[in-house]
């Protein structure tokens, strides 16, 4: 449909009222208040003067506020950039020059933080929210998501100059925000910086048109389930694409409950999933992995489960299988990127679905796989790029032609991603062309070890990557972290892989870890591990 996202908002408060839009660590608040406060936050922001297009930072975790103030943004004409709760000075600061982004709505624990990069940026207003602005809870429970010995970074702000301090704007503002005309085609919503799993974060530019059309696809997806009923798990952070998409977006268009985690703690998840009875629960690999390695799992009832997408990353078909044991419901692999608002393929969740295919692409979506050297339609089974066209593509890179030049074709977007599709067009994902590692003339995939590696069972994580090697290009290496209690050695593994695995592509190196560096939506860090592994060489 071609309207403005914020209008999903709009309609759901005018058919589910009081119904349940949110819960939060106990406390719940209906789709009608959701909306009265998102219409305050508006009003709000167009007194401080935003005018369209301005870009408003957001920079919270899952918490009401995440919701209010995206959607009242957007209300007032604004173009959001979520930006990571756990972002670095440096990052920050690259990310609010990068967008000139003119507010910023962020916790307490945050202030200091924002300040700091502050006068380096275009930042003129800064909106300040503390957890316990929903929470009347005691001090331990007040922010979940962070240590302890963190809780003196909370500071107390005044509500004066710049700064602006959320409750008082919501008892002090009217709902009688000004519409604004929003060309849903053109006009963007959002600026979504990438994962940054293999560079630097480029800011993807998705109009109202892109978002709006893949929270569609993906409400046509569920067909089958008790539509209306569900109740989603939002564990996926909303200031990721995957998580605003398939939770936040999704749950306010048809009208579920949605329950906000502001931070991924296995222990939590089975409580919650115990008590709340979550029936949606749209996650990543590592997600399930945890949840399904944790020693007291056996003690939760997680039979509400009925569908789950898995996404980010290839799900190994051992979690898959284990995970739908455990729960009764059904895991399906899914398939997209921040480029493509963000999915573009899925399995069917009750039919038809193969297990280690990504599925077929979403309606009104075509895929494509190119040959790498030809650059025309490969063979069915050969190993291509994965070229993707629909309404969910992107507009482009903000301020970088020659980045989106590179990428988008005739209103195909070229994936990076390797992969295959089989005689009834479901699709396969290899690997990243920029991952593929190349050792003595061989094309070695990691994700290919990874997969046998998973299946050993004292793994509990494994990441494959290409290590410089003057001899061999690359040579491969595998880390390691033990399952809780397994003693891992290399020779045991080496011996494994060499059951299971051509001789190229046996890893020549091994290192054991207690974890694996992850970005917000729990990927893990094949980069970063390579780097990691230069520093140390120099
Ligand atoms: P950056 O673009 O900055 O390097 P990123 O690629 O991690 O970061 P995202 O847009 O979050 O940014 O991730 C999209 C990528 O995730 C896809 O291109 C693909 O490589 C990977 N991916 C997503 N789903 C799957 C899946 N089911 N199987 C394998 N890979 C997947």
């Amino acid at each position: 449909d071609e309207k403005p996202l914020h209008v999903f908002l709009e309609e759901a408060s005018k058919r589910y009222g009081e119904k349940k839009a949110l819960h939060f660590m106990g406390k719940e608040m209906s789709f009608s208040e959701l909306y009265s406060q998102a219409k305050r936050m508006a009003n709000y922001f167009q007194q401080l003067g935003l005018t369209k297009g301005d870009r408003v930072a957001i920079m919270l975790p899952n918490c009401p506020q995440a919701v209010v103030s995206y959607y009242g943004a957007l209300m007032a004409g604004a173009i959001v950039v979520q930006t990571n709760p756990l972002y670095t000075e440096r990052e920050l600061e690259y990310q609010l020059n990068d967008s000139a982004a003119t507010f910023i709505i962020c916790l307490d624990i945050l202030v200091p933080r924002v300040k700091n990069v502050k006068e380096n940026t275009s930042l003129k207003h800064m909106i300040v929210t503390g957890i316990k602005d929903y929470l009347p809870f005691p001090k331990n429970l007040i922010y979940p998501f962070i240590q302890k010995k963190q809780y003196n970074l909370v500071v107390k702000v005044e509500h004066r100059g710049d700064t602006h301090v959320w409750m008082k704007i919501l008892e002090q503002t009217t709902p009688n925000y000004q519409t604004v005309d929003v060309n849903p085609k053109e006009d963007l919503a959002l600026l979504q910086y990438t994962g940054g799993t293999t560079g630097f974060p480029k800011g993807v530019m998705l109009t109202h048109f892109n978002l709006v059309s893949n929270v569609q696809m993906c409400d046509a997806w569920l067909y089958k389930t008790k539509q209306g009923e569900e109740v989603v798990l939002g564990v996926l952070p909303f200031f990721h694409v995957y998580g605003m998409t398939t939770v936040m977006n999704m749950s306010i268009m048809a009208g579920q409950k949605m329950i906000l985690m502001p931070k991924f703690d296995a222990g939590d998840v089975l409580k919650t999933i115990h008590k709340q009875r979550p029936t949606l629960f749209p996650g990543a690999p590592t997600i399930y992995v945890g949840l399904l390695n944790h020693p007291d799992l056996e003690k939760y009832d997680l039979s509400s489960i009925e569908a789950c997408i898995s996404g980010s990353a290839p799900l190994p078909i051992e979690v898959q299988e284990q995970f739908e044991k455990v729960t009764g419901g059904r895991l399906v692999e899914g398939y997209g990127l921040t480029e493509s608002s963000p999915v573009t393929h899925a399995n069917f969740v009750w039919e038809k679905r193969i297990n280690g295919s990504i599925g077929i692409p979403w309606p009104d979506t075509d895929a494509k796989i190119l040959d790498m050297e030809t650059l025309e339609e490969a063979e069915i089974g050969e190993v291509g790029e994965v070229a993707v066209k629909g309404p969910q593509v992107m507009k482009g890179y903000w301020n970088n032609q020659e980045e989106t030049d590179n990428v988008l074709k005739d209103g195909w977007l070229f994936t990076g991603d390797m992969g295959y599709m089989d005689e009834n067009g479901y699709f396969y994902i290899v690997d990243r062309k920029k991952d593929m590692i190349i050792a003595g003339g061989y094309n070695i995939y990691p994700r290919e070890i990874e997969e046998v590696l998973y299946e050993h069972e004292g793994v509990l994580e494994v990441a494959v990557a290409g290590i410089p090697d003057p001899y061999r290009g690359e040579t491969v290496k595998a880390y390691v972290v033990a399952k809780n209690g397994y003693i891992l050695t290399e020779d045991e593994l080496n011996t494994y892989c060499r059951k299971h695995l051509a001789a190229y592509k046996v890893p020549r190196l091994y290192e054991f870890r207690d974890e694996l560096p992850k970005t917000a939506v729990g990927k893990i860090l094949r980069r970063q591990l390579v780097e990691s592994e230069k520093i140390e060489s120099k």
